[in-house]
């Protein structure tokens, strides 16, 4: 068969979860669409049981937790934030929102985290959080992150995008920081289009956050019937999700198990049958200290050069396999140049693998079939 005759394979396709349609329609007949209704509360228990989260909350998407999470941290202008370079741009943007100054750090070369040995260099007098990204759900270095906002004061929010069902330790990603964020994007493992959470972990941060997701005011108490109206209390914004979407999330949480299931075993099969194309090719695969586990929400591979990385994106292209290369540094970025500042040693490392990466698909729907025709794609192509 020639490469031209085989049906392409996608860098993603978002899985349809048992129920997800039953409950779209359910929710659309009842007339319940707006936020705060019934599947908002059935999503919201799933995710605390699954997150062991003391609070959480649906939101518009994770950039918007972000978002919530500078203004829970009450940052003003000038105040400065640690944020990985090597990261979505709503890990920085989030915070020059409220006027503070992203301090971009530099990358570990093994897992792609944020280096925790550069993080206390970076501190200032006018330092207020340490953001971090836990990259394809493995775990930063939270023992030694955890220590040293202790230690200077500051307060840690994760931005648990990829990391939903990881662990650091035996404890769920999420559960390290003051605040986490997640993401129920289409590209992600549990997805509903569009939409997010904040994971909060303080009783009182989880007040103010529920008033600053309805507008600034205590309309959730009252529909709880707990005031007799609501008012303007605090500023804020609408970061509700839609019942329509929280619908389909709660089936997808549902399956979450199922979900990860398939995707480990697309993870595991990459692995495993790329391993020697690796070894030979000078490539390196994901790298997952031990006491990580992670979620399998992205497999990815550092090529020696972008000449190869670009190269190897061409060839499975040609072999209908759609691949991707991942984040371009923010500190190199022109909003990154604008609103933030690079730290001191700046970030080689970023600059250096930015360039190298690129991810295949994975996706739960991806069958074996189609997961054999990646690896001989893959294992086809010759470093230069
Ligand atoms: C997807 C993603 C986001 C943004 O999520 P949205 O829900 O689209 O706002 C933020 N951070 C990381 C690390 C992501 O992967």
């Amino acid at each position: 068969m020639s490469p031209a005759s085989l049906t392409p394979i996608p860098f993603n396709r978002p899985h349809i979860a048992d129920n997800q349609l039953d409950y779209l329609s359910v929710s659309v007949r009842e007339g319940f669409t707006s936020g705060d209704g019934p599947f908002t509360r059935r999503a919201t228990r799933l995710l605390r049981e699954l997150t062991g989260a003391p609070h959480a909350m649906l939101t518009t998407s994770c950039t918007h937790a972000l978002e919530m999470s500078a203004l829970l941290l009450g940052l003003r202008p000038g105040d400065e934030v640690i944020t990985p370079s090597f990261a979505f741009v709503s890990s920085a943007s989030a915070f020059a929102l409220r006027g503070a100054v992203p301090v971009f750090l530099d990358c570990r070369p093994d897992t792609l985290n944020i280096d925790e040995h550069r993080i206390e260099a970076a501190i200032t007098g006018r330092t207020r959080a340490i953001v971090v990204l836990h990259y394809a759900g493995v775990a930063c270095e939270m023992e030694v992150i955890g220590k040293i906002a202790e230690r200077y004061g500051l307060a840690v929010v994760e931005d648990n995008a990829h990391g939903f069902g990881g662990s650091y330790r035996g404890r769920p990603l999420g559960s390290f920081g003051g605040m986490a964020t997640l993401s129920f994007h289409a590209t992600k493992n549990v997805q509903c289009g569009e939409g997010g959470a904040l994971l909060v972990a303080d009783p009182a941060v989880a007040e103010r956050a529920e008033i600053i997701r309805e507008k600034g005011t205590d309309r959730s108490r009252y529909f709880r019937g707990q005031v007799d109206k609501y008012r303007w209390l605090d500023i804020g914004s609408s970061y509700l999700l839609s019942d329509v979407l929280a619908a389909q999330l709660t089936a997808q949480l549902e399956s979450f198990g199922r979900i990860q299931a398939r995707r480990h075993a697309v993870w595991d099969a990459y692995h495993e049958g790329l391993a020697d194309w690796a070894a030979e090719h000078g490539v390196s695969q994901p790298v997952v200290p031990e006491g990580c586990g992670h979620p399998a929400h992205l497999y990815y591979l550092l090529l020696p050069d972008l000449a190869n990385r670009q190269g190897l994106i061409t060839h499975l292209a040609g072999a209908g396999v759609q691949a991707a290369f991942h984040y371009q540094p923010l500190h190199a970025a022109p909003a990154g140049r604008r609103y933030g500042r690079t730290a001191p040693d700046g970030c080689p490392v970023t600059e250096n693998i930015a360039d190298r990466l690129v991810r295949l698909p994975l996706f739960a729907d991806l069958d074996e079939g189609a997961v054999a025709r990646v690896v001989e794609a893959v294992t086809g192509y010759v470093v230069r």
